[in-house]
Order: C-alpha cells, then sequence, then structure tokens
C-alpha cells in the first residue's frame, strides 16, 4: 500500500513523527518513505510492504497528514499504474516537461569522439530549435579492444558547449556508479550549464547494483533501456529498481531485441510495445530507432529504415525519441553504420511532427469512437 502525504509535508513535525511511530509498530509491514522534491512542491510517499492486506484503505486514509492510499497488489508497485491511482504520469526536469503526453527528440553522438563533432552537433540542434541531445561518453563495447569512449576526458567540454548552444539536456550512459560522481564533478566545475539524464544500457538492464545506486541519488532522471533478451515484464522489474530506491523520474527506452529473426536490422524492432509500457506504468517510453534498425537502408519509396521506425514508434505514442547523428559517420568510432547525416536533421525532425500530428488526430479519432 502507498500512502500519499499532503504535499511539503515537513519531515521534522510532530505530526509526521506520530504518523510514522504508528506505521513502524504495525505487524510484519517495512515502511520506505519516497521523496520527489519538485520545483514548486515536495511529495512524500509512504510505502508499506508486507502484510498489507489487513489494512484499510479508509483507515489509513484518515490518519493525520495522508491525503490518500492506494492499494497496489499489482506488480510494478511504484511506477505502476493502480487502481484509483492518480499519481501523475510525467516529471519536470530543466524546466522541460517529461511525460506520457510530451515527445523530446534526443539527436545526438553515439559515442563523442571530439569537440569538433560535438560543437557541429549541438549548433545543428540549436539551429533546428533543439534543447536536448544524446552524447556518448562511456561505452559498453562487446570487444575490450574497441573504443571504450572518452569518459570524464570529454565532459569538460561537452558540458561547456551544451552551455554555449543551449542545450538542457543531455542523455548519457552510465556504466559504474563511479560515473555519476564524475558527472556530478564536472557539471560543478563548467557551473552547472546543463543537465543529464543518466543512461543504463540494454547490457547493464539487470545490473541490480547499477540500478540501486543509480536509483538512490535524486540529482538525475534515468533512461533506462529495455534489457535486449528479456521479457518486457523483467525489464519493467528492472525500472522498478530505480523507483523503489527512491527515483520515480525513469524513462523506459525500447531499442529492439536481439534475435536474427529480425535480420537485416540489428535488432527485432519492439515499437509495440510504446502502448503497452504506457498502460502498465505511468512511465513515459522513449523509443531508440538508431540501435533498433542498426543500418542505412533505405525502403523502395526512398525513406530510411530509421524514419519509418521513427514514425511507427511516434505514432504509437511514444514520448522521447534517443537517435544517433554523426557530421561523418564513416569516420564515427562508435556505431557509424547507423548514423543520419546532420545534414538530414530538419528532414528527420519534420517527418517527427507528421507522424506526431497523426498520433494526436488517432487519439481524438479514439475519444470521438468511444463516446458513442
Ligand atoms: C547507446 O544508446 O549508445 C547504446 C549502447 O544503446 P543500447 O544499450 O540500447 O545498446
Ligand atoms: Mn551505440
Amino acid at each position: 500500500m502507498i500512502l500519499i502525504l499532503k504535499p511539503n509535508t515537513d519531515t521534522e513535525t510532530a505530526e509526521y513523527k506520530q504518523l510514522i511511530s504508528y506505521l513502524s509498530a504495525l505487524q510484519n509491514i517495512e515502511l520506505r518513505v519516497h521523496q520527489e522534491r519538485g520545483a514548486e512542491r515536495t511529495l512524500t510517499e509512504i510505502h508499506l510492504i508486507g502484510n498489507t492486506a489487513a489494512l484499510s484503505v479508509e483507515d489509513m486514509k484518515n490518519l493525520p497528514g495522508v491525503e490518500s492510499a492506494v492499494r497496489v497488489s499489482e506488480e510494478y508497485r511504484v511506477l505502476g499504474r493502480h487502481k484509483a491511482d492518480n499519481r501523475p504520469n510525467y516529471f519536470d526536469y530543466q524546466g522541460l516537461r517529461f511525460g506520457q503526453d510530451s515527445l523530446h527528440v534526443f539527436a545526438g553522438l553515439c559515442a563523442v569522439d571530439s569537440p569538433e563533432s560535438v560543437e557541429k552537433m549541438m549548433k545543428a540542434l540549436r539551429d533546428n530549435g533543439q534543447v536536448c541531445t544524446r552524447m556518448g561518453a562511456y561505452k559498453p563495447r562487446t570487444s575490450p579492444y574497441s573504443f571504450q569512449g572518452h569518459g570524464k576526458n570529454c565532459l569538460p567540454y561537452v558540458f561547456e558547449l551544451a552551455g554555449k548552444y543551449g542545450i538542457k539536456v543531455i542523455a548519457m550512459e552510465v556504466t559504474h556508479e563511479s560515473h555519476v560522481d564524475e558527472i556530478n564533478q564536472a557539471l560543478d566545475s563548467s557551473g552547472q550549464p546543463t543537465g543529464v539524464m543518466l543512461q543504463i544500457g540494454t547490457r547493464n538492464t539487470q545490473n541490480f547494483e547499477l540500478l540501486k545506486s543509480v536509483g538512490r541519488q535524486q540529482e538525475f532522471p534515468v533512461l533506462l533501456k529495455r534489457g535486449f533478451g528479456i521479457t518486457l515484464d523483467e525489464s519493467l522489474h528492472a525500472a522498478e529498481y530505480l523507483a523503489s530506491e527512491g527515483n520515480q523520474r525513469v524513462i523506459f527506452g525500447l531499442r529492439g531485441m536481439k534475435t536474427n529473426i529480425g535480420d537485416p536490422h540489428r535488432n527485432f524492432v519492439d515499437f509495440a510495445h510504446v502502448p503497452v509500457v504506457k498502460r502498465l506504468t505511468r512511465m513515459p517510453v522513449c523509443i531508440d530507432p538508431s540501435h533498433s534498425v542498426g543500418l542505412r537502408s533505405t525502403g523502395a519509396e526512398g525513406i530510411l529504415d530509421v524514419m519509418h521506425v521513427t514514425a511507427q514508434g511516434v505514432i504509437a505514442g511514444a514520448n522521447m525519441i534517443l537517435v544517433d547523428f554523426h557530421p561523418q559517420p564513416s569516420k564515427a568510432l562508435v556505431d557509424g553504420p547507423q548514423a543520419l547525416l546532420i545534414s538530414e536533421l530538419p528532414y528527420f525532425l519534420e517527418d517527427v511532427q507528421i507522424a506526431r500530428e497523426a498520433y494526436e488526430k488517432r487519439k481524438t479519432l479514439a475519444a470521438r469512437s468511444s463516446a458513442h
């Protein structure tokens, strides 16, 4: 069961302490307190874990300081959607709203290779009205002999250039908890010119210790990629690890599944799960067409497969697009074959807009049809 306390609850008050001591005395029930510090208000939730069947929702709702109580018998306690659950399906970060109704494009470099590439990318983003990007500094590679990313050495120029070009959020993968400290320090030393969304890659979806440590920090929101060889349910539980440790600002990323059934694409595109994740949970859903398709093939009508699958995800309601671009894909140190050209950015954005408008129209049509 989840108790949602009145907004801006002060945990130093006698009322709050009394509530905690009452709840702590309940038999076979463990308490976990979650606090979400938003710009305008702090939301406090108390999660009661264990034998809650005997508790009455009505009694819990009437406890001092409690605004509402939700019984969560279902899976995905924190991030899931439950009956009579009106918790938000969005969060705000860096002045942007990330939710199940919004759409943000994170076009950028799979791997940072040089300050020149970063600057070309960010300038193009600014010129096209974009404020988010992706920039890989820590790359999980199949071979230990492949380029592993510039790591913390590139952070100063990446953050400085982000500030210069008005980039507000950079999606950046971390493969170890120490990377979060390095990012924090680099942001501090450069005067916080931008924000970071920590990315957990498909190879680490079930790295539970990494999930726990990234879940414990509240500084950065998290993009969790679906595991490429596990069920959707297992990946949603992985997201729940982040939330159960305290970080509910999680976006769930679809990036295709590893199987030869998807050939010639690098992974089997799984964007049919966009509405499924939005129905089961309160998380916004990201699609990664680049790692799904993995190549620059073009359909018979002249549309790139990467753009086709992007449109498929967006028309199904995706809330974020993570997509690889590079000024010179043949020179990229990682994933060049799937990168779009920077000159293709305006075209890409316009194509996304077409799919988004179609999604909006489909929503209106569905509402009209169900009204009869
Ligand atoms: C990436 O986004 O650069 C990446 C490595 O993705 P994935 O974890 O989906 O393979
Ligand atoms: Mn990549």
